[in-house]
């Protein structure tokens, strides 16, 4: 049996060809994976990364995507507790080595042996892909398959952000920059009881943001109505941890959650740090973060803006995505 698949066979700008698509056989699954029918896989920002090469080739050709909704459509030897037909999702963290000293401690979002997918193995831009089971989360029956799908990895990733920056119960949250992520992070702050103050140059986005239930939208040159108790950078610009950090009230603690940043300045110890202000980085997830995100945006009936493209429409996803024609998040979804 063999399937269309996308392989980035020579990383570059979207605008050429970095991504072909290809006929190849269905992958057989590995003895502890879940071989998976596609029904829908988000994209995500990294996988532009990957297709143009900001990110170094980790597995020639690979096929990006890790934002994967799909069924459950065969089993390796050693899998239990899945049968065909089951829902699946399979999200960016594929392999931790499960011994190192941070899985030990339940931080498997540090380990130095982790493996990614759509990066280090074949992702969801395809017809089917493979999951090691362990991985795989079970999906709340409530969310529809292309809905889901953006949860994957930037529900996931705004989640941890949002639990990182330690916001307390009914607490001030500001958001900086309201993306996918951030979007997504807002509900979920907004459905636990928070007041969301958010602070990014997008006009469509700061209506969004209030229409959602934020209770301000400012542009970047101005400060949030009121002292924070947390804050999420969510925009990669480093001139904006200052900025931030000084919005925060004392003991406050700022979040920064993207991979990139630009450089930070220099701080103003007194006027920054002092009074017991905290800043803190976030790296990946854990697959309790996901397991806990899923059933809470299940609860919270959480709501991604998605925009369905046709799997043999990729490289178009992909140039829309930079160029930024959409709002949300677009999502493929295979013809089968
Ligand atoms: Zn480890
Ligand atoms: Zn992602």
């Amino acid at each position: 049996m063999t399937m269309r698949a996308w392989s980035v066979v020579a990383p570059g700008p979207v605008e050429g060809e970095p991504l072909r698509s290809v006929e190849r056989p269905v992958p057989t699954p590995g003895p502890d994976e879940l071989l998976v029918r596609v029904r829908a896989c988000g994209v995500c920002r990294t996988d532009l990364h990957v297709t143009e090469g900001e990110l170094p080739v980790h597995r020639a050709g690979v096929t990006p995507g890790h934002e994967v909704v799909g069924e459950v459509a065969g089993l390796g030897s050693q899998v239990f507790g899945f049968a065909p037909g089951d829902r699946v999702g399979v999200a960016w963290l594929r392999r931790t080595d499960g011994v190192c000293a941070y899985c030990a401690r339940g931080a498997e979002n540090l380990c130095p042996r982790s493996r990614y997918t759509g990066w280090d193995a074949d992702g969801g831009y395809a017809e089917y892909t493979t999951v090691p089971a362990a991985f795989a989360y079970r999906l709340p029956g409530t969310l529809d398959d292309v809905s889901a799908a953006p949860l994957l990895c930037a529900g996931i990733i705004g989640f941890r952000a949002l639990r990182r920056a330690a916001l307390p119960r009914g607490g001030r949250l500001g958001l900086y920059g309201f993306g996918g992520s951030a979007h997504l992070c807002a509900q979920v702050a907004l459905a636990e009881g928070a007041t969301v103050h958010v602070i990014t140059r997008d006009e469509v986005s700061r209506r969004l943001a209030l229409e959602l239930g934020a209770a301000s939208a400012r542009d970047l040159d101005e400060q949030p109505p009121e002292p924070l108790d947390a804050a999420v950078l969510f925009a990669p610009v480093g001139d904006l941890v200052p900025v931030a950090l000084r919005a925060l009230d004392r003991g406050g603690v700022l979040a920064v959650a993207g991979i990139h940043l630009s450089d930070v300045p220099a701080l103003r110890y007194e006027t920054d740090l002092f009074y017991e202000k905290e800043l803190r980085s976030v790296t990946a997830n854990t697959r309790a973060d996901g397991r806990e995100f899923l059933t809470l945006a299940a609860r919270y009936g959480v709501r991604a803006t998605t925009h369905p493209y046709p799997l043999g429409r990729a490289p178009e996803a992909l140039r829309d995505l930079k160029a930024g024609r959409f709002d949300g998040a677009a999502v493929l979804v295979p013809e089968h």
